[in-house]
């Protein structure tokens, strides 16, 4: 069975910087798996490749079989290409549900189907009870899950999460990683960025660890966290 994801040797150049250099990495069905490395290492820029934010300088994107190189981020979404977003403003003014909603319709154009989905995705992330908040007025926590909470509405075979349980206390974090977990029982394969890694590895089945735009390590959490390339990494040898 080939992946759900893969990346070929794709480059990402921005003028004279290349944040993106030669990265081949695939992600399996059913796969949780840790895209990590030190900061600038080039983690959002290839999540921004994966979700069609913009096109690769060079190198190719297949997503469930299918070249997906230059269609549009909508198109990409549609064949099930989910992602977290920041919170933009706009949507602060909305309630929580509202917000969901705006999710659920890239699949529902009848409102009521979409209303009934958005309130079931409420209840899947935990949020049900805040469903009539206004979006601005939830904790930092609850805006994290809201982001996964609206991704999830699309009805994504592959959930991208961009630093979602960074700066959360340890309580929050481990009730995101619960949630992360009860994604991938759902049949979601889930590529997630994390800066932090104590939180990250016991959650993922395998790790990929970039460096300066190339992918320096992957494999196991246990065999990544000792490698030395990645200590030398994360200390800024
Ligand atoms: P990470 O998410 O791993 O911290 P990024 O992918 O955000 O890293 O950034 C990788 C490098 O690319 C950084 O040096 C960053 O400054 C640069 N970069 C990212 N996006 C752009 C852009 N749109 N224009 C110019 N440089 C960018
Ligand atoms: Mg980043």
């Amino acid at each position: 069975m080939t992946a759900l994801l893969e990346t070929r040797g794709v480059w990402q150049r921005f003028g004279g910087l290349v944040a993106n250099s030669d990265v081949s990495i695939s992600v399996g069905r059913g796969e949780i798996v840790g895209l990590i490395g030190p900061n600038g290492a080039g983690k959002s820029t290839l999540f921004n490749l994966i979700a069609g934010v913009l096109p690769p300088t060079q190198g190719s994107i297949w997503f469930d079989g299918e070249d997906v190189t230059h269609m549009p981020a909508a198109a990409r979404c549609q064949r099930g290409v989910g992602r977290t977003f920041q919170v933009v403003k706009s949507f602060e003014t909305m309630s929580v549900i509202d917000n969901v909603i705006v999710g659920a319709l890239v699949r529902n154009t009848v409102m009521r189907e979409a209303r009934r989905k958005a309130h079931e995705v409420l209840e899947f992330t935990g949020l049900a009870a805040r469903a009539d908040v206004l979006a601005s007025d939830l904790v930092p926590a609850e805006k994290r899950r809201l982001e996964v909470a609206r991704a999830l509405a699309t009805e994504p075979k592959l959930l991208l999460l961009d630093e979602v349980l960074t700066g959360l206390t340890p309580t929050e974090a481990q009730t995101g990683v619960a949630l992360v977990r009860k994604v991938r029982d759902a049949g979601i394969t889930v590529l997630m960025v994390e800066h932090v890694m104590e939180i990250v590895m016991p959650l993922v089945d395998r790790a990929i660890v970039l460096d300066l735009g190339k992918v320096l390590v992957e494999g196991k959490p246990a065999d990544v966290v000792r490698d030395p390339k990645v200590i030398s990494a994360y200390l800024g040898d």
